[in-house]
C-alpha cells in the first residue's frame, strides 16, 4: 500500500450545485444546458460573472466580466443571484462523502479538497469517489491523484469535466510542463506578465530557469513557483477541523408516489445513505428533518424534530423521519423526498453518556460493520429485505440517475 493524495474539484461549481438545487426543486430547465451564469444582481445589471455554462461560455461570456458586458455577448442569458448559503451546505455534502473514503481530508476552499489515503489501486477509489459524489449529490467533480498536493491538484485541472488523472512524477514532463506558465498553481496575472517578459512562457521552460534568478527577480515567491514547476511540494494534508452544519439527502423519484408503503421506502433509502455519512463523519445529529414535494403545481412540505438524545443510528432517524411524514403528508401524489440530519456533534463526546447500554454499544457497531461493507463492496451488498421486489434502489440520494450526465460544465 503507497501513500496517495487526491485533490478534488467541483466542475464549476457555483453553476451546478444551482442547477442541481432548482432540478431537485421542481424546475424543468437544466441551467447547465442553456447559456446560463451566476452572478451579480440582474434587474441592477450590477456585478460581475461569477460562474458561467459552456453555452454561454461559447457565446462569450467570461468569468469577472461585468454583467452589462455579458449581457451584451449574449442578450439570452439567464442570470442567477448568487446563493452562498447553498455552496456552503453542497461544500459540506461533498465534504462528508469524501470523509466516507479517508479521515485525511482537507477543505481547501468551497469546492476542493485534498484528500490523503494509502491503498493499492488509487484510480479505481477516484472513480468510485467521483461516482458517488454524481450519484448522490448530482454534480460531477475532477480528481487529480498524485503524491503531493501540488501535483495532484494540477492533475485535476488537466481535462474537464468529469475527469480523473494522475500527475505522478515520471508524467510531469509530458503532462505539465507543455502547459501555460499562468497555469501553474500561484502564478497569478502579474507574475505571469513578469515571466513572459523574460520569454517564460510555459511551465516546463519555468522548472529550467535558474532558481537563484527567479529568486532576484520575485523573491520567495519565485523559488516557490520554480519548486511547483519541478512538481516539488512537501505540505501535508492538513485534516479540517471546520464543523460541518448538517447531512441531508433527496432524491427524485422515477413515478408519483402516493402509497405509503413506496413513500417509506424512499424516506428509508435516503435515510440510510444520511446516516451513513453521519457515522463516517463520527457525528451524532440532534435534529431530524424530512420534507417532500407534490408532482404537481403547489410546492411542498418539511418538518423537523429535536430529539432528547442525539443518534447516529440508520433505525432511528427512520422512525422519526416517518412520524414526521405522516404528520406533514396530505397523501396526494409526491415526486420529490428529502431527509436531512442538523446540530450535529462530535459523537465521542456522546459516548460515555448513553453508550452505557448495551443494546446501543451494539446497534453502534452492527451499523459500522455494514457501513465498511457497502463502501467497500457496494451499496446493494446488503440490503434491507423491504426493499427487495420493491424496483427501490435500497440506498438513495441527490438527484435520480433519469438525468442525463452534465455535459455543459466548464
Ligand atoms: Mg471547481
Amino acid at each position: 500500500m503507497k501513500k496517495y493524495i487526491f485533490h478534488i474539484d467541483a466542475n464549476s461549481a457555483y453553476l451546478s450545485w444551482q442547477a442541481v438545487y432548482d432540478l431537485q426543486h421542481g424546475s424543468n430547465i437544466d441551467l447547465r444546458n442553456i447559456a446560463s451564469a451566476i452572478g451579480g444582481d440582474k434587474s441592477k445589471r450590477k456585478g460581475i460573472i461569477l460562474a458561467k455554462s459552456l453555452k454561454a461560455k461559447k457565446a462569450g461570456v467570461k468569468t469577472g466580466q461585468p454583467l452589462f458586458e455579458a449581457l451584451r455577448a449574449c442578450p439570452k442569458l439567464t442570470i442567477v443571484s448568487p446563493n452562498y448559503q447553498l455552496y456552503m451546505a453542497c461544500s459540506d455534502e461533498m465534504m462528508s462523502i469524501i470523509q466516507t473514503f479517508s479521515e485525511k481530508v482537507e477543505r481547501f476552499s468551497v469546492d476542493e479538497c485534498f484528500m490523503e489515503l494509502s491503498c493499492k489501486d488509487p484510480l479505481t477509489i477516484a472513480y468510485q469517489l467521483k461516482n458517488t459524489i454524481y450519484k448522490t449529490l448530482g454534480f460531477t467533480v475532477n480528481i487529480g491523484i498524485s503524491t503531493n498536493k501540488l501535483l495532484a491538484k494540477m492533475g485535476s485541472e488537466l481535462e474537464k469535466p468529469n475527469k480523473v488523472h494522475t500527475l505522478f512524477e515520471d508524467e510531469i514532463m509530458e503532462k505539465m510542463w507543455p502547459l501555460p506558465v499562468n497555469e501553474l498553481f500561484m502564478v497569478g496575472r502579474a507574475t505571469n506578465k513578469k515571466l513572459r517578459k523574460y520569454g517564460i512562457n510555459t511551465i516546463g521552460q519555468l522548472a529550467k530557469t535558474d532558481i537563484e534568478f527567479l529568486s532576484l527577480m520575485m523573491k520567495s515567491h519565485g523559488r516557490l513557483i520554480w519548486h511547483y514547476a519541478n512538481g516539488l511540494d512537501s505540505s501535508p494534508v492538513k485534516k479540517d477541523s471546520r464543523k460541518i452544519k448538517g447531512i441531508g439527502n433527496s432524491t427524485t423519484t422515477p413515478f408519483d408516489v402516493d402509497d405509503i408503503r413506496y413513500a417509506s421506502l424512499f424516506i428509508l433509502s435516503l435515510t440510510e445513505m444520511v446516516a451513513l455519512r453521519l457515522r463516517a463523519n463520527n457525528m451524532m445529529c440532534h435534529v431530524v428533518h424530512v420534507s417532500y414535494h407534490r408532482a404537481s403545481q403547489g410546492g411542498g412540505q418539511g418538518r423537523q424534530r429535536k430529539l432528547i438524545t442525539p443518534t447516529d443510528n440508520t433505525n432511528t432517524i427512520y422512525k422519526i423521519a416517518m412520524e414526521l411524514f405522516k404528520e406533514i403528508w396530505d397523501e396526494g401524489p409526491i415526486r420529490h423526498f428529502g431527509v436531512r440530519v442538523t446540530m450535529l456533534n462530535t459523537a465521542e463526546i456522546y459516548q460515555k453518556s448513553i453508550f452505557d447500554e448495551k443494546n446501543l454499544e451494539k446497534k453502534r457497531r452492527l451499523n459500522k460493520h455494514i457501513d465498511l461493507l457497502r463502501v467497500k463492496y457496494g451499496s446493494q451488498t446488503i440490503k434491507r429485505a423491504s426493499f427487495i421486489e420493491s424496483g427501490i434502489k435500497n440506498i438513495n440520494g441527490g438527484i435520480h440517475e433519469e438525468y442525463p450526465m452534465m455535459t455543459s460544465l466548464l
